[in-house]
């Protein structure tokens, strides 16, 4: 009989969702706990004294006992939030029975909630109803045939009728006995085609060793054993089911197993969901402090371009005023004084001249930046013999040479070597290089031009024993308006000589490379592949 009323508790306690569950005799001098689900009998002997004050004042409901200050505190340590106190039989001598459930959830015990479990709880109060005062305190009879047995089929049925989920009870061979039709419409059979089936026959290959051992460890125990299967259905579906089972001694010496089966396929589905997103969440996060670097990043280098444009647009200014303010002065002199002598008025015309064409070469150079940008620049290739070429740049700068003193050495092929290339464009890249060379080295300074002729490439190396380049300015020195700051000494320049340079050798496919040491000079490699003919 106790067993019964366990199991019902049991069964109660599951469906209800509840974390505690008690079955409670009451009379006015005592209360003795029949029967407790998930927690120790022990708990409510805290409040037994009030329960009983309760009781004897007739007001043992939910709501005065959620009053006193001692089950507030109960509650609030074991985290109980909603209760359900539930009067089942009451004696003509002045004692009852009461079911009590608490749930950690909110309104767990609402009339939906309730009616889930009413079925089983009238059947509490009627196998109370029934055996009070006789076998409640003893299980010793519960045989077959006895009433006992039999109320405990009708609660089973009744359990079986009421459940939403895959009910079943098998033979200790683990061939099932019943099923309810609700679990059998799951696996899309009759209820009865599935009597007398082994379990294991609707569990999915891969779960089957998880079933034989689980099955014997109910077997060899009386707890509540639960896993995971997937079942299949009668037309191949598979379902994940959470079964929960325990082994029943209905009959002495026979043994049976009751079990319940709740479809988690969804849940799990959406666990996995959840556990994807999450995932996808940590990843967009860390895309989205990525692109926040980046977009500071930006923000950084906006900000030192504004920073080079400002500079620029002061130095170029400079550039721009300075030959023509010259251009000015020295014709403004030359119409004010016709009388001026003829030596005077030729070295003032090739002063003229010269700054003319200083503006000439700065504004070109905006232009081809500009140009180059803009994806307007082509290259014109042919093939041309690059010694020759570099023979001829320092040619162009024999004049430059000789004014600063400068000793240049060459160390050149004999043979032309010839590359393809757009020749006009990389006169300017050989010259611009050179005019650094010269620009940055000081007087009676040393400059020497060598070029290897290599399997692929034509490579040509211009060293200076010039001012150098600073280390942290090396990285830098291909940016646009990207001038090394010497304080003291007024070189002038654009900052767009090796904007030029390194563009151009790109579109070559070319390398450059820039060492250098501050005061012991600089030296520029630059490697272009010869294409075509070797
Ligand atoms: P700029 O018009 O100022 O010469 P470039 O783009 O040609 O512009 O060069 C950028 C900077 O690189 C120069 O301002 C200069 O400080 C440095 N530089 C280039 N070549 C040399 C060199 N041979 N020796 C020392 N500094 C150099």
């Amino acid at each position: 009989m106790i067993e019964i009323l366990r199991n019902t508790l049991e069964i109660v306690g599951k469906i209800s969702n509840c974390s505690a569950g008690y079955l409670l005799k009451i009379d006015s001098v005592e209360n003795e706990i029949i029967a407790s689900y998930n927690d120790s009998a022990n708990k409510l002997y805290v409040i037994k004294e009030y329960i009983i004050k309760l009781y004897e004042q007739g007001s043992f409901t939910r709501e005065e006992l959620s009053k006193i200050p001692a089950f507030k505190k109960l509650a609030k340590a074991n985290s109980w939030n909603s209760s359900l106190i539930k009067r089942l039989y009451s004696e003509k001598k002045g004692a009852a029975y009461y079911l009590i459930l608490f749930s950690g959830v909110k309104d767990n015990f609402n009339k939906d909630g309730y009616s889930k479990i009413q079925l089983l709880v009238d059947n509490l109060s009627e196998i109370i109803k029934m055996f009070e005062g006789e076998v409640i305190k003893s299980d010793k009879d519960a045989g077959s045939g006895s009433a006992t047995y039999l109320y405990g089929n009708r609660l089973l049925q009744s359990f079986f009728e009421a459940s939403e989920d895959f009910v079943f009870i098998l033979d200790k061979d683990g061939n099932i006995k019943n099923v309810n039709d609700y679990g059998a419409a799951c696996l899309d059979y009759e209820a009865s085609e599935l009597e007398g089936t082994h379990l294991i026959e609707l569990v999915a290959s891969k779960n089957k060793q998880v079933l034989a051992e689980s099955f014997q460890k109910i077997l060899d125990d009386e707890k509540l054993i639960s896993f995971e299967v997937v079942l299949v259905s009668k037309f191949g579906n598979e379902t994940l089911f959470q079964v929960n089972c325990k082994r029943l001694n209905i009959e002495e010496n026979v043994i049976n197993v009751i079990g319940v089966g709740k479809n988690v396929t969804e849940s799990r589905s959406y666990e996995e969901k959840i556990r994807d997103l999450n995932i996808r969440l940590i990843e967009a996060n860390r895309i989205v402090s990525i692109e926040k670097q980046r977009s500071k990043r930006q923000k950084a280098i906006l900000a030192e371009l504004n920073r080079m444009k400002s500079e620029f647009v002061s130095n170029i200014s400079h550039e721009l005023r300075t030959p023509l303010a010259s251009i000015i002065g020295f014709s403004e002199t030359i119409s004010s004084d016709p009388n001026m002598p003829e030596e005077m008025r030729s070295e003032f015309n090739d002063i003229i001249l010269n700054e003319g064409k200083r503006l000439a070469k700065l504004i070109n150079e905006m232009l081809d930046i500009s140009k180059l940008e803009g994806g307007e620049i082509e290259l014109v290739k042919n093939d041309f013999d690059a010694v020759k070429l570099l023979e001829e740049v320092i040619e162009s700068n024999q004049k430059t040479f000789e004014s600063k003193e400068m000793i240049i050495t060459k160390e050149l092929p004999a043979e032309a070597v010839i590359i393809k290339g757009d020749k006009e464009k990389l006169a300017k890249v050989l010259n611009n290089i050179l005019s650094n060379a010269v620009k940055f080295t000081p007087q009676k300074g040393r400059i020497s031009v060598s070029a290897l002729s290599l399997y692929k490439e034509f490579e040509i190396t211009i060293s200076d024993t010039g001012a150098g380049i600073p280390e942290k300015d090396i990285p830098y020195i291909f940016q646009k308006f990207y001038r090394v700051s010497r304080p003291g000494t007024e070189i002038p320049g654009t900052g767009l000589g090796l904007v030029f340079v390194k563009q151009i050798v790109d579109l070559h496919k070319g390398f450059i490379a820039i060492q250098s040491e501050i005061n012991k000079g600089t030296t520029v490699i630059l490697k272009l592949p010869k294409e075509s003919k070797v």
